[in-house]
């Protein structure tokens, strides 16, 4: 997860979104699952309890699928035409807004986790007794407090033309331009030393 938000690495599950053959990785509920794990919205426990549901109710996991895949598009739709300086599309920012809010219903204020020197609470979402829905809530929630942050002028698509994954830009100076340096950067890097070698040798 390189995002910087959870919200971005959600978007970005759609893959080479700009070329002729987007790759879905959220293929399944299974995938959606695993992405809860990886990014830490979930416990090892809960994805445990989701992949058996998704078992036994295959359907609804489907449409849980489905279901996320339409929240994706609205994140995307939305950021998408802040980044281009373009208004929002209001059928998008209605979809947000319905997940923003079902994401309401389940959160709740908890002292947060001790250490910290100041004093803090932070949001929850009861999970109890999980539900398909459950990974949509948290992502719904950053999409929310990024659109709502003074951070939201540092998102960025990254500048390879194949890739464009989205990222927030937390460096220093904010120009930071690939989403990964060690992959889309390092092949823009070798792309330049390689060019500038074969205009040399003709
Ligand atoms: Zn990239």
């Amino acid at each position: 997860m390189i995002a910087g938000a959870l919200c971005l690495d959600f978007v970005n599950t759609l893959d080479d979104r700009f070329s002729s053959e987007p790759k879905e990785l959220l293929k399944s509920y299974i995938d959606l699952a695993r992405f809860g794990e990886d990014t830490g919205i979930l416990t090892a426990g809960q994805v445990d309890r989701l992949f058996q549901g998704s078992y036994t109710s295959p359907q609804a996991a489907k449409e849980a699928l489905s279901s996320a895949i339409r929240l994706r598009e609205a994140i995307y739709a939305v950021f998408v035409a802040i980044l281009n300086k373009k208004p929002v599309p209001a059928p998008a920012l209605l979809t947000l807004n319905q997940y923003v809010q079902s994401a309401a219903q389940h959160a709740q204020l908890a002292p947060a986790q001790p250490g910290g020197v100041k004093p803090r609470f932070e949001w929850r979402f009861d999970f109890l007794p999980i539900g398909f829905d459950a990974p949509l809530w948290p992502i719904a929630r950053s999409a929310a407090e990024l659109l709502a942050s003074d951070d939201l002028q540092f998102v960025r698509a990254c500048a390879s033309a194949t890739c464009q994954w989205f990222f927030l830009d937390t460096s220093k100076n904010h120009r930071r331009r690939w989403c990964d340096m060690t992959k889309c950067g390092n092949r823009a890097k070798f792309r330049r030393f390689y060019n500038r070698k074969r205009r040399a040798s003709t």
